[in-house]
């Protein structure tokens, strides 16, 4: 049994917690906050999609039920064009598979909880890391305004995009280490239910407002509202910087959004613009410490992946525990290798699905792709996936999906994805 410090209690590090409590090792949380499920108010609705490969993650420590119990099913993608008018994309091609719209503080409130329930775990809110050493193990923190030392057997920083747990690992020799933020930002505004208490948009779909060089998303609350996220460049037309007002620009732009967004102006002026990076950093680990989810690999939400990636590494940190017998020194590594090629995959992916939400989605050519790959699909489910299923709905390693659907567009990928529909329709392995 090792006494185990996790730098972080967001998303991944009460998660990793329960994995490592139910190992039979001792887990102390450092939380820089305070513990958010003592808020008098949980502050705005912020929300993610957690798919296939996150919940693949909370089945394993038995979280599942009561984290999709406050999920709501999206089971495609509905486009709105300038003029207002909806466009429903079922995500697959029967209709069935959806990505799930979850809060984010409902996420991390049912993770510390089952965190706490471990009786080997203990987690410290506002205690905020302020140095680690991989040689010696031990962490500087800072509480109530003073600052204290503790030695652990080993340290996983899941302290976010902006680590301070990292800094002992970029800071010795030979690390590489690359932010590489997007000219766009983000900014969440909300969108209330009807005046009769109902969604004011079909909660069954993921909107997309796409514009060119910018976009809106919404995802559903189950109380009933949106989350909408606006990805805008911080400089030029339709951007943050735009010279036209809030007001005019909703209206030329986003006409369909003015009546849903109650408070346009307040909320636009209160909330912050965030910005949004991809990590890239090699090692992912030294000596006693370890890196795991956005302070290893952060990447854009484009592809809904960040937490979902987060949560595979969990796994596959668990897993080479497994077969190392808890031999930290071989184990850390050995989850590095094998994690660091599918996390350069996702970070790609997702930096390439934002273009095409933003421009592509809308267009006759993509439409008519997806009904190909859905076409396909049902054909020959056993030969022909499409990036979105194999990302989304599967536990396929990020990397694989890429060479996977990389060969299916080769020569063009059509001709290929037909010929293995026709050859399975001879075969008879079709649905
Ligand atoms: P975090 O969840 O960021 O947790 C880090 C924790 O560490 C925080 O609680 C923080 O307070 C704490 N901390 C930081 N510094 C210190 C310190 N010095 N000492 C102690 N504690 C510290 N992913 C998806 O899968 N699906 C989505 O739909 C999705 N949408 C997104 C939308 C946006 C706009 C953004 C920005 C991201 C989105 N993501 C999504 C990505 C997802 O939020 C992250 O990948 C995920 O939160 C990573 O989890 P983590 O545990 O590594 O880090």
């Amino acid at each position: 049994m090792s006494d185990v410090a996790i730098s972080g209690g967001g998303l991944s590090g009460p998660l990793l917690a329960v994995f490592l409590a139910r190992r039979g090792h001792r887990v102390t949380v450092y939380e820089r906050r305070d513990d958010p499920r003592q808020a008098l108010s949980q502050g705005r609705s912020i929300n993610l999609a957690l798919s296939t490969r996150g919940i693949t993650a909370l089945e394993k420590v038995g979280l599942v039920d009561s984290v999709m119990s406050a999920g709501i099913a999206m089971h495609g993608r509905m486009i709105h064009d300038a003029r207002g008018k909806q466009d429903f994309q079922s995500y697959s091609a029967d209709g069935s598979k959806a990505i799930n719209s979850i809060s984010r503080s409902t996420l991390n409130n049912v993770l510390l909880g089952a965190a706490e329930q471990e009786p080997n775990v203990s987690l410290l809110f506002g205690h905020r890391i302020l140095a680690t050493a991989h040689d010696s193990g031990e962490v500087s923190y800072e509480a109530n305004g003073e600052s204290f030392r503790r030695t652990h057997d080993v340290i996983i920083g899941t302290d976010g995009a902006f680590s301070a747990t990292r800094d002992a690992v970029v800071r010795a020799d030979r690390a590489d280490f690359s932010q590489e933020y997007l000219p766009w930002g983000y900014k969440e505004l909300s969108i209330s239910p009807d005046p009769s208490g109902a969604f004011a948009l079909d909660p069954d779909a993921l909107h997309i407002w796409p514009r060119g060089n910018a976009m809106i998303i919404a995802l559903p609350n189950p109380d009933h509202s949106f989350t909408a996220t606006l990805f805008w460049p911080f400089d030029g037309p339709c951007g943050f910087a735009d010279p036209r007002t809030i007001a005019q620009h909703f209206a030329e732009v986003y006409p369909d959004l003015v009546p849903l967004l109650g408070d346009l102006q307040g909320e636009f002026e209160r909330h912050p613009v965030g910005s949004l990076v991809t990590v890239r950093m090699w090692p992912w680990t030294r000596g006693r410490i370890g890196l795991l989810g956005d302070a290893a690999h952060a990447i854009v939400p484009f592809f809904g992946q960040g937490m979902n990636c987060s949560f595979e590494d969990v796994v596959e940190l668990d897993r080479c525990l497994d077969e190392t017998s808890d031999n930290w020194a071989e184990a850390l590594p050995l989850y590095a290798e094998r994690r660091k090629p599918h996390a350069d995959a996702i970070g790609e992916l997702a930096l390439a699905n934002f273009v095409e939400m933003r421009d592509k989605v809308s267009s006759t050519m993509f439409k008519a792709r997806k009904n190909v790959e859905h076409a396909l699909e049902r054909l020959a489910p056993d030969h022909f996936d499409s990036l979105y299923e194999l990302v989304s709905f599967s536990n396929v390693p990020y990397a694989e999906t890429r060479t996977r659907t990389a060969q299916q567009r080769r020569f063009p990928y059509n001709v290929v994805a037909v010929a293995a529909a026709a050859k399975a329709l001879v075969t008879g392995s079709h649905r």
